[in-house]
């Protein structure tokens, strides 16, 4: 069964080419941040074969903590975007960042983006 085709045309270029803003506010990001600092400078501890089991180790690069039960927030589009200027320029997460940014991009607008890249 072929999927649907990436590049077909949005419906709403078809509709008399008006983007839904809809969808937009809808957007939201995942992001993680420490349970004991409250810092969003953490990261996954790559430790092989105790990832495996479904439990990964994070690990707060700003005060030490370390831990399985890290804090996961989901954020309003406005609202991440003021988690990326807290954040400024230490992006420690930056490619997981972006993954969750793109996947939660692609499902939420999965139906009406086209080859937007
Ligand atoms: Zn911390």
């Amino acid at each position: 069964m072929p999927k649907k085709s990436k590049l077909a045309t949005p419906d709403w270029i078809l509709k008399g080419g008006k983007k839904p803003e809809k969808k937009k506010a809808e957007r939201t990001f995942k992001i993680k941040e420490c349970p004991k600092c409250k810092s969003y400078e953490v990261g996954i501890i790559i430790t092989g074969e105790e990832c495996k089991g479904g439990k990964c180790d994070w690990e707060c690069r700003k005060c030490k903590w370390k831990g399985a039960n890290i804090i996961e927030k989901e954020l309003t589009e406005d609202e991440f975007m003021e988690y990326l200027d807290k954040k400024g320029e230490i992006l420690p997460n930056e490619d997981e960042l972006k993954k969750d940014f793109k996947k939660t991009i692609e499902s939420a607008d999965s139906e009406d983006i086209g080859d937007e890249k």
